[in-house]
Parts: C-alpha cells; structure tokens; sequence
C-alpha cells in the first residue's frame, strides 16, 4: 500500500513554532491535507513526550488520535549548527536516547530541536544504539545545514557514512538539483515541510509518498533502507529568495564566476552580490545535468491549495472567505486537500470548481510553467501563460519561512 507522510513538524515546544501545534490540531489538519502518516517532531522533550504517551498505540512504533497516525521524529542540532532528522522505533528509546544525550545538551528539557554537544559521526553512534535511523535535514539552506558547513556527507558523518540512508531536500532543493552530485546517488530523498504551524498551506506543504507492506515503524524504515520512496511532492527550489546568486539591492542575477571575477560587487549599481544556494550545489556537482538513479522518483513541484486558488480566483489573501469556502468545498468533496492537488482527475475538479483552478493545477501537476528564479533576497515567480495571458504566483507566504529555521 501507498501512503502519504510529511515526517518533519514541530510542537509547540519549539522555537518560533504557533502555539496550536498540538496533536488535536495537527490530527484534525493532516486529516484535511491528507497525510496518512506524520512525524511526531520533538520526540525528546519531555513535555511533548508525555503528550506522545497519552496517544494510543496503533502498532509497533505508530500512536494515533482522532485516526490520524504519528511516527516518533525529532530533529537535533550538532556542534557545528547542521540540523539532523532522526527516526525512533518505540517510546522507550525515545527516553533511553533523552537520557543519553541529556549530558550534552543543556537545552534538551526546554527546546524540542535541542541543541547537542557532539559532531555528526559521534551522533549516529548513539541514534543506532536505539535502533534509529538518522540523516541530514533540510541539506542545502544557507544557515544550517549540512552542506553550508561541509562539502561531503563523509566530512560530517565520518565513519559512520555507510549508515545514512536518506537525506531531506528541504524547501530550497529538489531532486534535479541534489542529483548533480555524485555522492547522493544512494542516498533516499524525503521531502517534508518541517512545518511550524498546522494549518494545510503548512503542514505537508511537503511530502513523501512511501509504499509500505503494513503499516509500523518497521515497515517504514525499511521503505526508506530499501529505497520505497514512489512521489516526492514538494515547492519549486528556483522561487527562493536566495537560489540565485544575486544583487541584493537590485536583484539582477549574477553566474558564480562572473560573481568572483567582480569581486562580489554589482557591475550595475554597485550593491553587493549573495551567492545563491543554487551556486553552493554547482560547487559541489560532479556532473552537468542532474544524473537520477533508478530508484529515484518522480518530484512534483506544486504550491498550497489555498495558494493556488487565491491566482485561480485573483484574491491576494488565504484567509479571505472567498478562497476558504473554495477549499472547504473541494477538500470535502475530494476527501483531502492531496487529493485534489496531486490525484485527482482535473476534469472531475473542473465540475466543483472554476476552469483556472483545474488548468493552473493541471500546469503544476505537468510541470508546464516558466519560472523567474529568486536570489539576492528576492522570491522568485511561477509565470503561467503567455503574454497577456501570464499568471504569476510569487508563493510568497509559502517561501518565507523557507529561511527561518
Ligand atoms: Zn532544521
Ligand atoms: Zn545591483
């Protein structure tokens, strides 16, 4: 069987996260979006962990409410500020891992992303101790990830390289991108939306299609040992404000050489020029054009329902009841908001809804958009349409907690 996950959330004992991040909320809105299985994040706070022990307990290593289905997740930061995503099989290793890394962390009872004092190698160690699986989260952003600190997964997994199995692309990469370089040939992708609020333009605003035998933590982690990844449905990396290098006063767009041959200086108007993270993964490539392996599925680029509704309908706000009352009715109609998006059919939303919805949906779904990309600060744009015809759809609300983290 097939099923939906978004393994990367936050609770609301997390930095900058809504206080409505709780599983009666996040239950009822991944219900909405459609997600089958979701991440619990902050599995080694306390506070969250006691809330994960008040679920019921599905099967091994899944806890439900309100028939939604959660997975024990958490993401940690190490000693150099690369953030990781680890997989935990039952609550008790969850605690065992708590009581391990609590002498390392002297936030680790108040952050529910607690920052440790170890590297990444010393990390996988203790991961594996409790049956865990572990790897990079969000790998490419400019502030704290992997790649901005180290030019291999060897440089900051050591000895335990042959151990990471997967690798979260996080909102600034996709699969084309990430497949110029070499070494993540064998590595899974997840997608995920290391969501902070529970709202559907949120949560499992990324996601993973996964196919699984029966549903637990086993069958789970071995999709992702065993490379089971079927869709990987997630934001278009060139709509972030930094993929480019560029001028960030007047945000003309600059390649990597000819933004060191100026020394880092606009040649139009002298401002100063930010290299893109676009540049940082050339930097890194070992081939021209992305090199997929077999395994490696499908990456649908899409944006939120409600998003795309507010191009389709001409309203700039979300929440404006014009574009609610259109969401409501589709996602009732269609059982979720993935549903709708990804599956089905776009003839059978066109009878529920106007023809823009169904052709800009139709458009994502095929990949059929030109795009303007962002850098120097500045998001880039979907471009729809030809001449007078053009649709834009900026994504605004979407990219701009693509950096904070
Ligand atoms: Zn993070
Ligand atoms: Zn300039």
């Amino acid at each position: 069987m097939q099923i939906d996950c978004d393994f990367h959330i936050h609770s609301r004992y997390s930095g900058a996260t809504s206080g409505k991040m709780d599983f009666n909320t996040i239950s009822s809105q991944g219900k909405l979006k459609g997600l089958d299985v979701v991440g619990t994040g902050d599995a080694l706070h306390p506070k969250w962990l006691d809330e994960i022990k008040s679920l019921k307990e599905y099967s091994e290593g899944i806890y439900e409410i309100n028939g939604s289905k959660f997975i024990l997740t958490v993401e940690v930061e190490d000693n150099r500020r690369v953030h990781h995503l680890i997989f935990l099989p039952e609550i008790s290793s969850a605690e065992s891992l708590r009581e391990t890394l609590k002498k390392f962390s002297s936030d680790i009872d108040v952050d529910g992303r607690p920052h440790l004092r170890l590297n990444g190698e010393e990390l996988v160690d203790y991961v594996k101790e409790c049956e865990g699986i572990i790897g990079p989260s969000h790998a490419f952003v400019p502030w704290t990830s992997i790649y901005k600190e180290y030019d291999s997964l060897g440089d900051c997994y050591g000895k335990n390289i042959s151990d990471i199995k997967f690798l979260e692309l996080g909102l600034s990469a996709d699969t084309d991108m990430a497949d110029l370089i070499g070494e993540l040939k064998r590595v899974v992708f997840l997608s995920n939306s290391d969501a902070h609020s529970p709202w559907p333009h949120r949560l499992g605003r990324e996601f993973n299609r996964v196919e699984i035998s029966e549903l637990n933590y086993k069958s789970i982690k071995n999709a992702i040992l065993d490379k089971k990844i079927v869709l990987n449905v997630g934001l278009d990396p060139r709509l972030g404000k930094y993929h480019r290098t560029a001028c960030i006063k007047c945000f003309t767009l600059y390649e990597l050489k000819e933004a060191v041959r100026l020394n880092w200086r606009c040649k139009l108007c002298g401002g100063l020029l930010k290299k893109g993270v676009y540049d940082r993964v050339l930097e890194l490539s070992t081939s021209s054009s992305p090199r997929h392996p077999s395994f490696r599925p499908r990456y649908v680029r899409i944006a939120p329902l409600a998003e795309i509704l507010c191009l389709a309908l001409k309203v700039k706000n979300i929440y404006s009841d014009k574009v609610q009352e259109s969401w409501k009715k589709l996602v009732t109609q269609f059982g979720s908001e993935i549903s709708v998006l990804i599956d089905v059919p776009t003839r059978e939303i066109e009878k529920v809804s106007n023809k823009e919805l169904a052709k800009l949906i139709r458009a994502f779904r095929e990949g059929k958009f030109k795009v303007e990309e962002g850098g120097g600060g500045r998001y880039g744009r979907v471009i729809f349409g030809e001449n007078k015809e053009q649709k834009f759809y900026r994504g605004t609300q979407s990219m701009l907690d693509s950096f904070v983290e």
